[in-house]
């Protein structure tokens, strides 16, 4: 393998780059994880949580990667047999229904073309026809990273709403916590899940369940077996910032630090700088004369744009291009999309100038693997990122 010079620029919709900050924190010596020290910690980032899922409620952690905290959803509110609704949004939207089918749930998939979210008309349609209210819960996963496409929960509860409809809401937030505007509580969500290396800057190996008080009362009566996953004991033993296992010690550390970081920014600031990269990244890819993949601008997703090529052109092998030269991966196409797109991840610690490199890059790649596209698209991105500069700066000045 040719030598790189500097860092590489790691620019895949997760995991995403972990801040210097957050390295720091992690290198400290390991604690006793049942002294009094490692339980203020853990206290503190039991509580901080609560702020960034935006729950006055609960939040679990487990030493896992977000497929374990699918998992844990699942097994806490859900009996054999169960009925559940889910949304074939993407790849991901597959990997949990197959998850689903595994633990012995029925899963009804509305299927989609893979470039739109789930329907709230659909979700009202499908529960108002259920009258014997055989289905348990809606499953849906916010932001599908393999599409760049991210769903409107609060449409999604407003249906259910106006359904009478018991069922619960379960919603995938991997990859959209702490970059797109998630509110548990407000959107009536029962259980979030969500992971550690996308938005939240960490390296893979946390798990996140928050739970509404109703899906508690679920998994009071719920029959599918858990052992690891099961609540419970997790929630007992937190009260007092310990755990019924060993916790991912290092992890929590980074997690402190993390949210130390998003606090500081602030949640609408960090929110408002994913919205900026997305949409300099749309305004890159019109002017390349590209297409996204999301149809629906309301479905945009501001963590991830997943890109066709031109048909006929690989895109696998632009990455490889972009890869070997530039030390820069970008996100491969996943399943239905294998091979015709690829995804630029635009969340976690990431700046303006990171923008910049990532999209120069892109557009070198695109020129050297011969895809048909026109110039500009970085310089399309740089205008839209300095007139809204030009704009705050004008603002302070005056
Ligand atoms: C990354 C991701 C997952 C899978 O998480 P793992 O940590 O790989 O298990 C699930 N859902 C979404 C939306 C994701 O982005």
């Amino acid at each position: 393998m040719a030598y790189h010079s500097g860092r590489q620029f790691l620019q895949i919709p997760g995991p995403s780059n972990t801040p210097e900050r957050v390295l720091r924190a992690m290198s400290s010596p390991t604690i006793d994880h049942r002294g009094p020290e490692f339980g203020r910690l853990s206290l503190e980032v039991l509580e901080g949580l609560k702020g960034v899922f935006k729950t006055a409620g609960r939040v679990v952690i487990f030493p896992c990667s977000g497929t374990g905290a699918w998992e844990s959803a699942l097994v806490n509110t859900l009996s054999p047999g169960d009925k559940v609704l889910m949304f074939n949004t993407g790849q991901f939207a597959t990997l949990w229904e197959a998850l689903a089918g595994k633990l012995g749930i029925v899963a009804e998939s509305v299927p989609t073309d893979w470039r739109r979210g789930a329907d709230p008309d659909v979700i009202e349609q499908k529960l108002a026809e259920d009258k014997s209210h055989s289905i348990k819960a809606v499953c849906v996963v916010h932001n599908e990273t393999s599409t760049g496409v991210t769903s409107r929960i609060a449409d999604v509860r407003k249906a259910m709403d106006r359904a009478k409809h018991p069922a619960l809401l379960l919603v995938d937030t991997i990859s959209s916590l702490a970059s797109i505007d998630f509110r548990h509580d407000e959107w009536g969500v029962d259980v979030t899940i969500a992971g550690s290396q996308k938005g939240l800057m960490l390296p893979p190996g946390l798990g996140f369940n928050a739970i509404s008080d109703k899906a508690l009362a679920a998994s009071k009566t719920a029959k599918l077996q858990k052992a690891y996953w099961e609540w419970g004991p997790m929630i007992a033993q937190n009260a007092k910032g310990y755990y019924p296992y060993t916790p991912a010690t290092h992890l929590l550390y980074g997690l402190h630090e993390a949210l130390n970081m998003l606090n500081e920014e602030g949640l609408e600031n960090v929110f408002a700088r994913h919205k900026r990269h997305s949409e300099a990244t749309r305004r890159a890819v019109r002017a390349w004369g590209l297409e996204i993949v999301a149809v629906d601008p309301r479905e945009y997703s501001d963590s991830v744009t997943a890109v066709f090529t031109p048909t006929g052109y690989s895109a696998d092998e632009l990455r490889q291009v972009v890869l070997d030269r530039f030390n820069m991966p970008l996100g491969t196409g996943l399943g239905r999309v294998q091979n015709k797109v690829f995804r630029i991840g635009h969340l976690g610690d990431f700046n303006d100038l990171m923008l910049a490199g990532t999209l120069a890059g892109v557009e070198m790649g695109l020129e050297i693997a011969g895809i048909p596209h026109n110039q500009g698209g970085v310089a399309a991105a740089l205008d839209y990122i300095t007139e809204t500069h030009k704009q705050a700066f004008s603002a302070v000045r005056a």
